[in-house]
């Protein structure tokens, strides 16, 4: 996946980032690779698992050069997809 986050550096407004990585992505025929999107995006791993006691985590260093996504699966695939999301918008904002 084609990405970079040079792109989206200046950008402060989590509808604008959206936007604008769609537009980097072009037309997408099926459901938006979120996971990928993350791993184009300096995340180098998504761990889902039966996490206890949170939904998701963002684990990175303090310039976020790069970042690790949890996901808790116990709420189901739908849950996670947001999480991870939801992570991406922390490591990237
Ligand atoms: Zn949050």
């Amino acid at each position: 996946m084609q990405l970079d986050r040079i792109e989206l550096a200046d950008i402060h407004h989590p509808v604008v980032l959206a936007k604008t990585i769609h537009t980097l992505l072009g037309k997408i025929e099926h459901a938006v690779p979120i996971t990928e999107i993350a791993r184009g995006l300096d995340i180098e791993d998504v761990r889902v698992d039966h996490f206890g006691g949170f939904e998701g985590m963002l684990l990175t260093d303090k310039a976020r050069s790069t970042g690790c996504i949890l996901a808790n699966s116990s709420k189901g695939n739908r849950r996670v997809r947001f999480t991870v999301a939801h992570e991406l918008g922390h490591f990237l904002m």
